[in-house]
């Protein structure tokens, strides 16, 4: 039997997906109609990017899994019409890009590298930076992500408080959880690493309140996602110094507003939302592979648990 997979998502990204998908495809056994034209009536499987325009999903009665490109579900894990089970992305690719994004700018901050980089004086300042175990570090999330990140900086010798909703026990990572765990994995901390989904108990988790936990003039870095701060609050940490760097990958509005004053603050780096990407090659692989279990009658892979969100 052809199994009816519609790939709904920019006809950009059909162009890069369509060839290894359909290889992912055959390599795990499906005999698939893999096109972006099927008729609703059809669609057993839907691979999706939360900005398709494909919104209402009770037109496809056969649907039985609704399989997302992006690691970031808060688009459409609240959609009312999906009845089916829907998967997240978790690629190889997506978290070698994070950990190295992540190291790299956690390094830029620890290392006072931009006192070197900008120094148009050229002043001759010999101040050694302190040593990684010297370096609080908070990683808020201990998911895919979270949890390798804090894992790598924990190898490089930072002591890293991580938090997440369940308890979690990760070697070398100080873990926290739940409400009162986010005061605990913050306090003292130097670098702050957010890591967690947008949902509604996440939203503003970075407040006026929380950066007071901070050591003074703490750098935070966001590749979560712009509702986890609390905008406001961060430019007037930024303005007393509580926090003295803020590099964000993500924001509440993307692209940035030209007018936003993130974009000019001195103390502020926009990087547009290229923290970590997909891969087509091992997310066609994920993909196919959740196919597979669809039609063997296994538990699919990365489910995502919409009573929380994420
Ligand atoms: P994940 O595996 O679902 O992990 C999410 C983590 O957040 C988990 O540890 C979870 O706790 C924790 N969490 C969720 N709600 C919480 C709450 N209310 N209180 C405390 N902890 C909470 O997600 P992931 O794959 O690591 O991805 C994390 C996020 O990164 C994504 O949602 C996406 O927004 C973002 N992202 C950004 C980029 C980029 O390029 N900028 C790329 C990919 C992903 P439990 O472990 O207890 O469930």
């Amino acid at each position: 039997m052809t199994t009816q997979v519609l790939f709904a998502a920019k006809p950009e990204r059909w162009i890069e997906y369509q060839a290894p998908l359909a290889r992912a495809l055959k390599e795990v056994g499906i005999d698939a109609n893999l096109a972006t034209d099927i008729p609703a009536s059809d669609v057993e499987y839907i691979v999706y990017a939360p900005n398709s325009p494909v919104q209402d999903f009770s037109i496809f009665p056969k649907l039985k899994a609704v399989l997302n490109l992006w690691a970031g579900v808060e688009t459409i894990a609240p959609n009312p019409t999906l009845k089916v089970p829907l998967a997240r992305m978790v690629d190889h690719g997506l978290t070698q890009g994070m950990k190295e994004w992540v190291t790299g700018h956690v390094l830029r901050h620890h290392l006072g590298m931009d006192a070197h980089i900008i120094n148009p004086d050229r002043n001759w300042v010999p101040n050694a930076p302190p040593l990684a175990e010297q370096r609080p570090i908070a990683m808020l999330g201990l998911g895919e992500l979270g949890a390798v990140c804090a894992q790598t900086l924990a190898s490089l010798g930072f002591p890293v408080s991580g938090w997440s909703r369940n308890q979690k026990n990760i070697d070398g990572v100080n873990c926290f959880s739940g409400n009162s765990g986010l005061q605990d994995a913050l306090s003292g901390a130097e670098i702050v690493v957010l890591l967690l989904p947008n949902t509604p108990a996440t939203e503003n988790v970075l407040n006026a309140s929380s950066l007071g936990l901070l050591a003074k003039g703490a750098a935070i870095i966001n590749p979560g996602r712009g509702p986890l701060i609390d905008d406001d609050a961060l430019l007037e940490a930024l303005e007393s110094g509580q926090v003295g760097h803020a590099t964000l990958d993500v924001f509440r509005t993307e692209p940035l507003p030209r007018g936003h004053p993130f974009w000019t603050h001195p103390n502020v780096t926009v990087t547009p939302h290229i923290a970590s990407e997909t891969r087509t090659w091992t997310a066609s692989q994920c993909v196919a592979e959740n196919v597979r279990r669809g039609e063997a009658g296994e538990p699919f892979l990365h489910l995502v648990d919409r009573s929380v969100g994420y």
